[in-house]
């Protein structure tokens, strides 16, 4: 087995990799951009090397960045993990030429599943049935239009190069044929530099299903079973499951069968992927699924595969690449329970699904039995926006599908992420419909049962009521810091306040009746009134103070509350002298600094958490962690956190 691994990505992936390398006693070195000095993958690591600007194809996306990190750090592999390079061929030799071991299939199956076309016809000699379609050399729009007439309408046209659903058109009728080809073409060549095209009967009621194969040098290769992947929005995929909702042994052992023959036509070595379409619209009928594609990596969605089998993929991978034989026969590879995942995204599903990149402000995972979950950012940690907004994949596995979605559901419910705007909520309304339940769904079911789930939460007034005591105690905690004077304004008197607060670009105004402290205040709002120890009645973390924000959590997602014109603020660390200290008695629940750590102003520091809410303290200025206090402890009000020592504006822009 290999002594050093080089993980060519970034995100969850990257740090799922490293764990498995870890386990095995294989020492890793993870690459990053510039932007990803403080990524969780670089601080998992053993080493990291810097390789490059933002943009993935400055970093991320450059063969020889990379290899030249693989030489300078002496690995003798690279894991390419998804995305990025891993379906690169050209890349896969150049780790070859220089000697380095590509974890993944030989560069003439990635080449020869590389494009959609060569891919269907090399299917069709291996006796793999295809869907119905058309895809010749000759290009020409009268040529194509033929074709899809002789097809059938409604036909899909797809990018020979395509892939990630670009370059691909629904045509419904011959009207729209031209003008749907002059689309496709145009996105084809922007995105794969290459505007060829083929066309597919477009399949009724379609579902997603692939097959997770493995194969070794000594020409073994065995199926993992299936997954299903039919909810997806626009073509891509939101929740996948192992193994598909109704599934029948003869269809399985079909699907599977195909998987092992397109494999076993292509040599393939390592974690491959064997994609099919079904049409469902009478169930899963052996006469009614087509080869789709094959990616020659590992699959964003493997963890369900790996809960169902109990094996480690990136382990067999790892064993493939080190030149071991597979670790199981096929008859020794059994499928138990079921599972399910969903992608976290950090994007907003009241904006059309926009990425959302931003600073992670408050998250909390769901504690449960059978749940995992791959991150790949930590509290405090941004979503940049250079790269895909994957915040994490939750995966809820247990004993039947019922059991798995329902602990998927908890955890759902349970999740507590607020910063940028996440799908989670969109998430929790499929995993808990009936639809999701019944298991009949295809790749059409979110477009059209769950687009009124992207609406923008409703701000109701208890929620005003609540945000104006969250943003009262916010203010009155960040005036009151130890051995400070109070803020001018400020009177510590009995009073009776108006506090304006923004959510969701509306604004409330709200009135406050105090004699002083936070405990003692009222909220009177719309002819009700709440008072401050409405956080004993919380639920622990229905309520978070971050960033000078208030975030309530509740069945609909959450609402992000800010002052109107914060009148009363200050930034009550920037005092000079770098130093974070309690601004009340607590618990010091996470501190995310280490000494010698270079942070930047308004970096999350720590939490403290008292009377069941959080507050978290950011970096009064950009510098370097000269102390900090380990997490778990009690701590007084007024006690250092951490210390801060400044330091020259710098880095970020000198290397351009
Ligand atoms: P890409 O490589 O761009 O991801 P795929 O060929 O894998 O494209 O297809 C992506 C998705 O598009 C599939 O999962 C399915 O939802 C849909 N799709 C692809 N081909 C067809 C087809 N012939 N009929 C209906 N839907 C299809």
């Amino acid at each position: 087995m290999f002594e050093s691994l080089l993980i060519a990505n970034r995100g969850e992936i990257a740090c799922r990799i490293i764990r498995t390398a870890r386990r095995m006693g294989i020492r890793t070195v993870a690459v990053h951009s510039r932007v990803d000095r403080r990524a969780l993958h670089v601080a998992m690591a053993d080493e990291a090397i810097e390789i490059g600007a933002a943009p993935a194809r400055l970093s991320y996306l450059d063969p020889a960045r990379i290899l030249q990190a693989a030489k300078a750090s002496g690995a003798q592999a690279i894991h390419p993990g998804y995305g990025f390079l891993s379906e690169n061929a050209g890349f896969a030799e150049g780790c070859a030429k220089a000697g380095v071991v590509f974890v993944g299939p030989p560069a003439a199956a990635i080449r020869a599943m590389g494009t959609k076309d060569s891919a269907r016809r090399l299917m069709q000699l291996a006796g793999v049935a295809v869907v119905p379609g058309y895809d010749g050399a000759v290009q020409d729009p009268e040529t194509l239009a033929q074709e899809a007439q002789r097809i059938g309408y409604p036909v899909l046209i797809k990018a020979v190069a395509g892939g990630g659903g670009k370059g691909m058109r629904r045509v419904n009728d011959a009207g729209g044929f031209s003008e749907a080809l002059a689309g496709a073409r145009r996105e084809a060549s922007a995105f794969f530099g290459d505007d060829r095209v083929l066309i597919e009967k477009y399949v009724a009621s379609p579902r997603h299903i692939e097959v997770q194969i493995f194969g070794d040098a000594a020409g073994n290769i065995v199926h993992l079973f299936e997954r299903d992947c039919s909810l997806q929005r626009r073509h891509q995929k939101v929740i996948e499951e192992a193994p598909a909702p109704g599934m029948i042994d003869d269809f399985r052992a079909f699907v599977c069968d195909a998987a092992v023959a397109a494999a076993r036509v292509v040599h393939y070595q390592g974690a491959g992927t064997v994609e099919f379409i079904a049409d469902a619209s009478q169930g899963l009928r052996i006469d009614r699924v087509w080869f789709l594609e094959m990616n020659t990596r590992l699959q964003v969605e493997h963890p369900v595969t790996e809960a169902v089998t109990g094996l480690d993929l990136v382990e067999w991978q790892l064993r493939v690449a080190a030149g071991q034989r597979l670790p199981l026969l096929q008859a020794e590879i059994k499928l138990q329970g079921h599972a399910i995942e969903a992608r976290l995204y950090a994007e907003d599903p009241a904006r059309d699904f926009l990425p959302s990149p931003g600073r992670i402000q408050v998250l909390r995972w769901p504690q449960r039995e059978g749940l995992r979950i791959d991150a790949g950012v930590e509290n405090g940690g941004d979503v940049s926006a250079h790269y895909d907004p994957t915040i994490a994949k939750i995966i809820a596995h247990g004993a039947d599908r019922d059991e798995a979605r329902s602990r998927l559901v908890a955890a759902l419910t349970q999740l507590r992420v607020a910063g940028p705007a996440s799908n989670a909520e969109f998430l929790r309304e499929i995993a808990a419909s009936p639809i999701f339940a019944s298991g009949q769904f295809d790749t059409h079911t979110i477009a059209r049962d769950f687009a009124a789930c992207h609406a923008v939460q409703k701000i109701d007034a208890s929620h005003v009521r609540l945000g104006a005591l969250g943003l009262f105690r916010e203010t009155w905690l960040r005036l009151h810091v130890p051995g400070r004077a109070l803020q001018a304004g400020w009177k510590d008197a009995p009073g009776d306040a108006s506090m304006s607060i923004i959510a969701n670009d509306q604004s409330f105004s709200c009135r406050i009746v105090h004699d002083g402290t936070p405990s003692s205040a009222i909220a009177h709002y719309e002819g009700a009134s709440q008072m401050a120890d409405f956080l004993e009645g919380e639920t622990r973390g229905n309520i978070v103070i971050a960033a000078g924000c208030v975030f309530v959590f509740d069945d609909c997602g959450v609402v992000r509350m800010e002052r109107a014109s914060p009148g009363l603020s200050g930034d009550h660390s920037a005092d000079g002298d770098g130093a974070v200290r309690a601004p009340m008695h607590g618990k010091l629940t996470a501190v995310f600094v280490k000494p010698g750590e270079k942070i930047a102003r308004g970096q999350p520091i720590a939490i403290v958490e008292a009377m069941k809410m959080e507050h978290v303290l950011a970096a009064p200025v950009a510098g370097v962690v000269a102390e900090a206090t380990a997490a778990g402890a009690q701590i007084a009000m007024g006690a250092l956190v951490a210390r801060i020592e400044f330091s020259e504006p710098q880095t970020e822009m000198d290397n351009g």
